[in-house]
């Protein structure tokens, strides 16, 4: 079987010779996705997220300029490089379009080797800007994702919840007297001990649907969506349980010993209150649980 390329174009030209070429030129490096009008581009650029879109100018229902407006005004595809090929090379064609946000623009006829670069140009910003996406979500201490991803998860889910009228519930951990761990085995310790919690975690049972995030500091967060008090008392029992087992490599004795006290809070159709009183919930009963000795969990009534 064919090995699956890693990244997806879009060729939008209305011509059979210039579409054949291109691909011909991409295809040994690039899957491809071809269009012959602008509705089918838009259409598929929709469908499919390809990584780069080869656009025409003159198209037989609107025009190149139309589409990458379209593209650029939805957030689903606003962020697709476009490269315009066009045989339009008037300086006034090549300006219109980078104007309207094209990051390339290719006169034809065209060299081959120049496409390809320039094509492989937009494919390395592409995947630079995911790089630097993925570590502005991602928590380097724990390489769990991070409060700013949670919080883009969390709209997305709590959107749904409402939308589809099912529960959703939510969980903050909280490590119990960290302080002392830290002064006790040191601040590099703490470190690797929030490592360790971090994996344990995963050892929670969960579906694709759950989210577990470091929230700051010693402060983790789990997002339970689909899943009433009961589910996710059940959850939180099962984290609270795995980390006090837990052994953390590197440290020793009695006080070597981490616990977590857990607040969770769960929406219910019906329950009139918002994201934020959400979180508030869960947080009041993460106190409520440290108040009442540690190492437990609470709900928020
Ligand atoms: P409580 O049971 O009330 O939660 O007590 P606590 O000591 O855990 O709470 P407190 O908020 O007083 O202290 C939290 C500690 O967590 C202090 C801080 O140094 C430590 N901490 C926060 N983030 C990190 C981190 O990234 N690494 C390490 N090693 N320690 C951290
Ligand atoms: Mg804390
Ligand atoms: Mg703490």
């Amino acid at each position: 079987m064919e090995e699956k390329k890693k990244h997806s174009l879009l060729i939008v030209d209305d011509e059979k010779t210039y579409l054949m070429e291109l691909t011909k030129i991409l295809s040994p490096e690039y899957e491809i996705y071809a269009a012959k009008n602008g509705a089918d581009a838009i259409q598929t650029a929709l469908e499919l997220s390809p990584d780069v879109i080869l656009l025409d100018i003159v198209l037989p229902d609107m025009d190149g300029y139309e589409v990458i407006y379209y593209l650029k005004s939805d957030e689903r595809t606003h962020d697709i490089p476009v490269i315009f090929v066009s045989g339009l090379t008037e300086v006034d064609d090549e300006e219109r379009g980078l104007h309207l946000g094209a990051a390339d623009y290719i006169t034809k006829p065209f060299s081959p080797g120049i496409v390809k670069l320039r094509v492989l140009n937009q494919i390395n910003m592409v995947e630079q800007l995911r790089r630097i996406e993925q570590l502005s979500m991602t928590d380097q201490l724990t390489g769990l994702p991070n409060r700013r991803s949670f919080d883009e998860r969390l709209n997305a889910e709590w959107r749904q919840a409402s939308r589809e009228k099912k529960p959703i519930s939510i969980l903050i951990i909280d490590v119990d007297e960290f302080k002392n761990y830290n002064d006790t085995f040191g601040h590099q310790q703490g470190d690797r001990a929030l490592q360790a919690l971090a994996l344990a975690f995963d050892k929670a049972p969960k579906r694709p649907v759950d989210f577990v995030a470091r929230w700051g500091g010693e402060e983790f967060i789990v997002l339970l969506p689909l899943t009433d008090y009961d589910g996710s008392l059940e959850v939180a029992e099962q984290i609270r349980r795995n980390i006090e087992e837990l052994v953390i490599p590197g440290s020793s004795g009695p006080e070597s010993k981490i616990t977590v006290s857990i607040g969770l809070n769960t929406w219910r159709p019906g329950d009139e209150f918002t994201l934020d009183k959400f979180i508030s919930g869960a947080d009041t009963a993460l106190y409520n649980a440290k108040d009442k000795g540690r190492n437990k969990i609470w709900h928020f009534i």
